[in-house]
């Protein structure tokens, strides 16, 4: 395994998944991140204040520990 470039589908530029945070997302379960870091933190500020208008926040226990993991490397 080695650092991988994936396209954002969201603005469609090339961002790095390196091999750390390929060896991190697998061992969590998490795909691959098909959007950028800029627009992934856009989108889980986005997902936040819905769950916070509709209480679902507890159907989806991996959001958390995954936004963490995302301001870890950011
Ligand atoms: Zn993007």
């Amino acid at each position: 395994m080695k650092d991988q470039t994936l396209y954002c589908v969201q603005c469609d530029e090339p961002f790095a998944f390196s091999f750390r945070d390929q060896e991190k997302f697998s061992q969590r379960g998490f795909d691959p991140p098909r959007r950028c870091p800029a627009c992934r933190q856009h989108r889980v500020r986005m997902e936040d204040t819905v769950h916070n208008r509709d209480g679902r926040g507890r159907n989806r226990p991996r959001r958390r520990p995954h936004h963490d993991e995302e301001r870890a490397y950011l």
